[in-house]
């Protein structure tokens, strides 16, 4: 079995590395390169039975990424970095003929507004290649994209509404701290909120839209819909949708903790002058707060994240939720890690293994819905994220109006 390279060694890459380094079977000598050379070294130390090279990598630097690209060789490269390094590291692997996976879009750091065509225009250039990209892979986008994927082949004729909802439920016992990376998260959060209607964009402000959701084990939450990456290549991929919208709850503290910050001018992206000093508010706010892989040891509760769909059957109405429940403890128990940071790191380790051994090897750049979702799906249960079908369940958000 051939190398792969993970660069990044953060909340998400320590879990892909827990479950890489499982599989010597698989991957018998795994790459770490990130920009902090003593965090690569210190997950090395970690899993002693397997065979991991720390490397210290800035992978903005696409001549730096080719270069250890060609020192190492390895088959494929997993981005578990931040989306600002996706096209660096894209432009690497097509010079070094590597396929490529990530988990986030693409998003130009001056401005907070993430979209999938520039990963998109690399399509024929990697076609031309031979070399297979895979976009999205965490949980949501990830596995969310293949649930759905399930259902259009599995369940329904047509899919006409699409919800995805996701829950964190636990409790850290912090009084505020963002589940992955602070800086991605609030800006993702603190955008306008965009949904899918009718073959148009919909734009509400900001968190300006919340509903009352049922979560499984967990109960009512307040949901705000905010706009997430997989809705823009789930409505492309997918025409019959009318509509498609996603969903996360927030709890009132962790509002009341964002809006001081927002009022503030503590989520700013652009440079403040400080006593002489360029200052980036957001990424300072960021130094200040937890990180979001130090909250494991005391997370505790269920996440839930799932996708709520509405659509024809044999000319009947159907409805279909598909989700995953699982709790930080387990997360912690399995690979020392809070349940956020483990449902986005497990999905890129199956990747991994789906793309090297060619089940999900396509030369292109892909989004997950246009892989078969079956080897991600049945794989996910052993690798710690179980996940179940439920039809003609009443969706409590059959009565939101259009
Ligand atoms: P972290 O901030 O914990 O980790 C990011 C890592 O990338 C850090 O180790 C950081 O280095 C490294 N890094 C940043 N810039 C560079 C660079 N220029 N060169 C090399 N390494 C760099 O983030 P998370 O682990 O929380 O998130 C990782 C990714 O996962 C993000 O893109 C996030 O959006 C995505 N994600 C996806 C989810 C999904 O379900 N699809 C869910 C959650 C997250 P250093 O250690 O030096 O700071």
């Amino acid at each position: 079995m051939p190398k792969v390279m993970v660069v990044g060694a953060g909340a998400v890459a320590q879990v892909t590395m827990c479950k890489l380094a499982r599989r010597p079977d698989l991957f018998p000598e795994i790459v770490l390169a990130s920009r902090t050379f003593s965090k690569c070294k210190a997950i090395a130390e970690k899993h002693p039975q397997a065979r991991i090279i720390p490397e210290q990598l800035d992978a903005d630097d696409v001549s730096q990424t080719v270069a250890l690209l060609k020192k190492h060789k390895p088959a494929l490269l997993l981005n578990l970095a931040l989306p600002y390094q996706d096209l660096a590291l894209m432009e690497a692997c097509l010079e070094a003929g590597v396929d490529y996976l990530d988990t986030a879009s693409y998003e130009p750091p001056d401005i907070p507004f993430y979209e999938y065509k520039y990963q998109w225009a690399y399509h024929e250039r990697y076609e031309r290649a031979g070399i297979s990209a895979v976009l999205g892979i965490g949980f949501d986008p990830g596995v969310t994209n293949a649930f759905v994927a399930y259902a259009a082949k599995h369940l329904f004729d047509e899919i006409h509404y699409l919800d995805i909802i996701d829950c964190n439920a636990g409790d850290h016992g912090r009084p505020f701290a963002t589940n992955f990376n602070l800086e991605i998260n609030l800006r993702e959060i603190t955008q306008t909120g965009r949904y899918y209607l009718n073959g148009e964009i919909v734009e509400v402000p900001p968190l300006s839209v919340a509903q009352d959701v049922r979560f499984p084990e967990i109960g009512v939450r307040k949901a705000y819909l905010i706009f997430h990456e997989e809705l823009e290549s789930l409505v492309k991929h997918f025409p019959s949708l009318r509509r498609a919208r996603f969903w996360m709850t927030f709890s009132e503290k962790y509002l009341m903790h964002l809006n001081a910050f927002v009022n503030a001018g503590l989520t700013r992206i652009d440079p403040v002058d400080y006593e002489g000093c360029k200052i980036v508010p957001i990424k300072f706010l960021q130094r200040l707060l937890p990180d979001p892989a130090s909250l494991a040891p005391d997370y505790k509760g269920w996440v839930s994240i799932g996708v709520q769909l509405r659509g024809i059957k044999d000319g009947q109405e159907r409805t279909a939720f598909i989700y995953t429940n699982i709790k930080h403890e387990w997360a912690y128990a399995d690979c020392g890690a809070q349940a956020v940071a483990y449902t986005a790191g497990v999905p890129p380790a199956i990747a991994a293994e789906l793309i090297v051994s060619g089940s999900w090897k396509k030369p292109g750049v892909w989004n997950v819905e246009q892989l078969p979702p079956e080897p991600l799906l049945e794989r996910l249960p052993a690798a710690g994220l179980p996940w179940k079908v439920v039809v003609d369940y009443p969706l409590d958000f059959t009565d939101i109006p259009e």
